[in-house]
């Protein structure tokens, strides 16, 4: 679906959605902080293994267990509202939305682990960038329950930086039929094509 200029700063309101969802106050959901580091102190290791399941943000960790004031000074202000306060940058006006290399890397802008590769990525139309898959266990999803709303966050698994949603079953021609819709600002990119280990720090 192709979205005019004015329609599409509307649809800003309602982002990350889906494209065919009626409506709603979504926008509040995703400047509102979700809990997602766990007090219990226990590093959640599956998470750098297993992409495709659902957890609760309630008590999730992380390997690089920075704190706030750590993240401010490495991050900008843009990235730190949306990496650690579950921000969202405006529709179309992302650093790789309109960004189609035929190889390299996608890396969390946070920790530098590997997340996407150039070939995940597809045109969506939807002002964010788009992307089917993600590299094995680099992408950790929980259930995002606020303003009581289904969705499913998804964060870098090594330090649980907020990327942005992901959303199935929309009808997009791609292996999985699945939309990972990623802030530009959660983003770096390595023209380098090989994700190599020294970057994670998991
Ligand atoms: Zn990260």
């Amino acid at each position: 679906m192709r979205l005019s200029p004015i329609f599409r700063t509307l649809f800003y309101s309602v982002s990350n959605l889906g494209r065919f969802r009626a409506p709603t106050s979504t926008h509040f959901a995703t400047l509102r902080p979700l809990p997602l580091r766990s007090m219990s102190g226990i590093p959640f290791i599956g998470a750098l293994f297993g992409s495709s399941s659902s957890k609760s943000s309630s008590n999730m960790t992380y390997p690089d267990q920075r704190t706030d004031d750590e993240w401010r000074a490495v991050l900008n202000k843009e990235q730190f509202r949306v990496l650690r306060k579950q921000g969202t940058e405006a529709p179309g006006s992302g650093t790789f939305d309109k960004h189609y290399p035929s190889e390299g890397v996608y890396t969390c802008a946070g920790c530098a682990a590997p997340l996407y590769k150039a070939n995940h990525k597809f045109k969506s139309g939807c002002g964010w960038p788009a992307y089917f898959d993600s590299i094995p266990g680099a992408v950790t999803r929980h259930e995002d329950r606020t303003l009581g709303m289904l969705r499913t966050e998804i964060v870098c698994s090594n330090c649980g930086g907020h990327l942005g949603h992901v959303f199935k079953g929309e009808g997009f021609d791609t292996p999985t039929d699945e939309r990972h819709c990623v802030n530009s600002v959660s983003l770096n990119f390595s023209a380098d094509d090989k994700p190599v280990a020294k970057e994670s720090k998991a």
